[in-house]
């Protein structure tokens, strides 16, 4: 869209592509620009009006939004004579394909969709607005998870939860208070998949290392400049810090630029990202009811962290040649694990078993390298202080999680997904399971 909207920054200045890039390959640009301020939502609407003239925008919240933001972003628009639509889900909405295709119908009578909440309504958003080739702009309701300038969409179909492109927002509208007022656990779940990065982007180098080459210190690097506002000052999530809680929320915002600029979902989401994947998977068949995606993501990262401490206790001379054995072991648990879902997780598991078998050469050839990343992860220990000082309590019992299905998603989680990942690693030498009860001790 051409029309000259003032006032906004770049979620990443694209300058800083070539300052930080370490691989050399072209990054895309990522064109995302931001408006934050007080008068947030009346400069949404005048830059509505700009856009879609005498045209409309369909504005899709829920119960909860609607009363944090959405409200307010209607009477804007009303008051600038922009003619609208608002969708106001039930607060306890989640994106299935039926819905999906609902909200895309309905912003067919539309030139513009503005998403006014959180990792829901911006995927509902997103998927219509790619569905439909319309512009999608986006107001935050709070600092929850990194999707929002994420350039793909969550959406369940037929009951198995999937991750679709879909183009991330062209512009996004930030009222602070809004932000720094928003939920606590909402907050505390967005500190958690901040803190992914910290153990994925190691995930990350190692399968560079061993496999695609393809790391760079970019992604790592921009996120890095907003790190310290909330691992410096995490109390300040409880207290309500606008300090703590932007920096928080520019970090999230900025790790969705980093996975669209690595092409991948790698700079932010590794083994821990799989626990969360895999209990939410197994919700159907656990009748379990999902924690936020960020607080499971935060079990994860503890996990992580003790695979890698760990991995460092391993000397060279230690290491076996057991991949195969490893890889039927878990390819045979497969069907009982996943009933009727069985099939498309082999799919996933066997995507990767080139790479598994590799193992028995690569890891001996790469040992001294790999321990090096090893010892630069934080011990876990570290990372479940951080969380409790935000408030949150980070026990089993909290993520509403029985003890036996955590020691699965541990154990059998990297089968989900093709990525090769530090539980791929643990698996491989055996550490897994101690990895495992080590997590198991911190979170009851
Ligand atoms: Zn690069
Ligand atoms: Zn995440």
């Amino acid at each position: 869209m051409d029309i000259p909207f003032n006032n906004k920054n770049y979620v990443v200045e694209p300058e800083k592509y070539t300052q930080l890039c370490t691989c050399g390959n072209r990054h895309p640009p990522i064109s995302i620009k931001m408006y934050t301020g007080t008068d947030a939502y009346t400069h949404l609407a005048k830059d509505c009006r700009q856009a879609v003239g005498s045209g409309s925008v369909l504005l899709v919240d829920d119960e909860n939004t609607h009363r944090a933001a959405g409200g307010r972003v209607a009477t804007c628009l009303q008051e600038n004579s922009v003619q609208h639509q608002v969708i106001t889900l039930p607060g306890d909405t989640s994106v299935t394909d039926s819905l999906a295709e609902r909200i895309t119908f309905e912003s067919s009578r539309h030139g513009l969709i503005v998403a006014v909440g959180a990792g829901t309504i911006n995927d509902l958003g997103k998927y219509a607005a790619g569905k439909r080739n319309v512009p999608y702009w986006t107001v935050p309701t709070a600092p929850s998870m990194n999707g929002y300038t994420s350039s793909i969409a969550a959406v369940k179909i037929k009951g198995v939860k999937r991750t679709l492109p879909a183009p991330p927002p062209q512009f996004i509208y930030v009222h602070p208070e809004v932000i720094r007022q928003a939920p606590m656990k909402l907050r505390q779940a967005g500190l958690c998949d901040a803190l992914a990065k910290s153990v994925s982007d190691i995930d990350w180098q190692i399968e560079s290392l061993l496999f695609s080459g393809n790391y760079c210190a970019l992604p790592s690097a921009i996120v890095a400049e907003s790190e310290s506002s909330y691992m410096g000052n995490p109390e300040g999530i409880v207290q309500g810090s606008e300090k703590t809680i932007m920096g928080l929320f520019k970090g999230l915002l900025v790790s969705g630029v980093a996975m669209s600029l690595a092409g991948s979902s790698a700079p932010a989401s590794g083994g821990e990202h799989l626990i969360s994947h895999f209990l939410d998977m197994r919700a159907s068949l656990t009748k379990r009811t999902p924690e936020l995606h960020g607080l499971q993501v935060g079990a994860g990262v503890i996990l992580s962290a003790s695979c890698y401490r760990q991995l460092a206790l391993i000397n060279e001379k230690d290491l076996k040649s057991t991949a195969a054995n490893a890889f039927s072991i878990d390819a045979d648990n497969i069907p009982s694990v996943w009933g009727n879902m069985a099939a498309e997780v082999e799919k996933q598991f066997f995507k990767k078993r080139e790479h598994l078998l590799a193992f028995d050469s690569l890891l001996p050839e790469n040992w001294q390298t790999l321990k090096m990343l090893f010892g630069k992860v934080k011990k876990p220990q570290f990372f479940i202080d951080l969380i409790r000082r935000a408030g949150f309590e980070m026990t089993l019992e909290a993520l509403n999680l029985l003890k036996d299905e955590f020691r699965l998603a541990a154990l059998a989680s990297r089968t989900i997904r093709e990525r090769i990942t530090v539980l791929d690693l643990a698996a491989h030498t055996g550490v897994l399971e101690d990895a495992t009860a080590a997590t198991l001790e911190l979170l009851t």
